[in-house]
This record gives structure tokens, C-alpha cells and sequence, in this order.
């Protein structure tokens, strides 16, 4: 029987995929953002949608106790919330440097340290995290994006190296260019306007689905099997 799969950011874009494939597989889900009727709107079934800002960290552990309750422990953690605030170094607002950092990292630590206890106890579980080509190399307007993505990546590799002893596996997924809400809240109209030119360049970015994909991938090894990162980009993008 398949066990609790937890997915934070399943409002929109990737974590939404994610949320359909899994539910596809048989997967029960906790469902996690702030928009509430978004997640509803899935209209998954086995499924529990709770509004949730993943920084804040004890309303995350409500929820998931609250999962719990109803489908038992959880198996598989995917943090997948983030926000990407593309601009430049020296007129960006700070707080869209905080923002990024509380949720892309901070959050996703929270996340982890919300359910890994238990796993190491039952020497099973997977956490799965969500970060970028943007976390392998740099891009013009992406210094504070990359800081957090780059850190996604050492944080998760690190965390592997903690809880491999345990039976528990952490993986990190590197999207390159997905289409989805993402880029829309930056607030400069020149790079919005750049970055949709590069994906033209590229004859198109991912759909979301392209990563469900490899999130199942990861999720439906056997237990002793441990896909570390997976980077996962149109064929075309350089
Ligand atoms: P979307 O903007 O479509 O989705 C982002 C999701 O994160 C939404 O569901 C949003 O939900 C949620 N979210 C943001 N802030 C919070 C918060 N404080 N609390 C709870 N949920 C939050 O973008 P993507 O699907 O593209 O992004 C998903 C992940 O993939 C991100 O980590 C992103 O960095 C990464 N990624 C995306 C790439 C791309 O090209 N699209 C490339 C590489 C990585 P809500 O607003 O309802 O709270």
C-alpha cells in the first residue's frame, strides 16, 4: 500500500504535476501553499489540501501531524515552494532577497526537520528537494535566485550524507527553464521580457509534467536505491 507523500507548493506549476502523477500512482497526499482553492481545484482524491505559508514552520507541523492522523506516517517529503525574484545586484529590494531565502531555504529546511526524526526511527523515507539548474551554474539577474538554489543543493547533499546511515534518502532535482507561474512575479518588465526571449531561443522551455516525471522516478526506486540529483532541462537549453 502506498504511503503519505507530502508537497509543498502543489498550487501551481511543478508541485502541481507532481500532485496529479502521484495521486495517479496511489500515492495519499498532503497538499501545501497558500492558495487554498488551487489546491482544491485539483480535485484529487486520497488527498488532504491544507493552506499553509511553508515559513511558517509551526503551522507546516500542524498540517502534517494532521496528515498523520489520517494516512499514517510520512513517506516521502517533496519541497518544491519557491519563488524566483530575478533582478540586479544593486537596485534590488532587499526584502525580495529575505523572501527568497525564507522560502527557497529556510522553509525547506523547516520541512526537513519537520518529518526526519521519524523516518531515521523507521529507517525509511525520502525527502525530495526541489532546486535548479540555477543551483549548478549562474545567470544575468540571478545573484540572490542562485545563492538559494546553490544552497538547496549543498544543504541536501549534506543532509544525505546525515541520515544515509538511517535507510532515509535525500535527493535534489535541478529543473532547467519549466513553464509556470515562476518568472511572473519579478518585477522588472525588461528581464520578464529577456528571459521569455532565451526560451524563444531555446525553442521553448519544459512543461511541468517533464519533472513530475523524474520526482516519481526518484520516489518509486527500491528503498536502497538513492538517485542523489537529477538536473533535468530541454534538450536545447545551453
Ligand atoms: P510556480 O510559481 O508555478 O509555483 C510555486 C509554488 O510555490 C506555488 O504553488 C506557490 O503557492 C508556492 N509557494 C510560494 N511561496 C510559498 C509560501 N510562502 N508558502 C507556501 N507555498 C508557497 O513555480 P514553479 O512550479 O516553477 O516552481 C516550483 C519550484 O521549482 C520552485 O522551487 C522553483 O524555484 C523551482 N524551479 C522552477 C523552474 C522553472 O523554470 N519554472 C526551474 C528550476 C527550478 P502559493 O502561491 O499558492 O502559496
Amino acid at each position: 500500500m502506498k504511503k503519505l507523500v507530502v508537497i509543498t507548493g502543489a498550487s501551481s506549476g511543478i508541485g502541481a504535476a507532481i500532485a496529479k502523477r502521484f495521486n495517479a500512482a496511489g500515492y495519499p497526499l498532503l497538499l501545501v501553499a497558500r492558495r487554498i482553492e488551487k489546491l482544491e481545484a485539483l480535485n484529487l482524491s486520497n488527498c488532504l489540501c491544507e493552506q499553509v505559508d511553508v515559513t511558517d514552520r509551526e503551522a507546516f507541523s500542524i498540517v502534517i501531524a494532521k496528515a498523520e492522523a489520517q494516512y499514517g506516517p510520512v513517506e516521502c517529503l517533496i519541497n518544491n515552494a519557491g519563488v524566483m525574484l530575478l533582478g540586479q545586484v544593486d537596485t534590488q529590494d532587499s526584502d525580495e532577497w529575505q523572501k527568497m531565502f525564507d522560502v527557497n531555504v529556510l522553509a525547506l529546511l523547516g520541512g526537513m526537520q519537520a518529518v526526519l526524526s521519524p523516518m531515521k526511527k523507521r529507517n525509511s523515507g525520502t525527502i525530495i528537494n526541489v532546486s535548479s539548474i540555477a543551483g549548478r551554474k549562474t545567470f544575468s539577474n540571478h545573484a540572490a535566485y542562485c545563492g538559494t538554489k546553490f544552497a538547496v543543493s549543498a544543504i541536501s547533499e549534506n543532509v544525505r550524507e546525515e541520515v544515509a546511515d538511517f535507510g532515509v534518502r535525500v535527493s535534489t532535482i535541478c529543473p532547467g527553464a519549466v513553464e509556470t507561474e515562476l518568472l511572473s512575479h519579478t518585477t522588472s518588465d525588461d528581464i520578464k521580457d529577456g528571459y521569455e526571449d532565451w526560451k524563444q531561443t531555446m525553442g521553448g522551455a519544459l512543461v511541468a509534467d517533464d519533472i513530475a516525471r523524474a520526482a516519481l522516478f526518484i520516489q518509486e526506486q527500491p528503498q536502497q536505491v538513492c538517485i542523489r540529483e537529477l538536473l533535468v532541462a530541454a534538450t536545447r537549453q545551453q
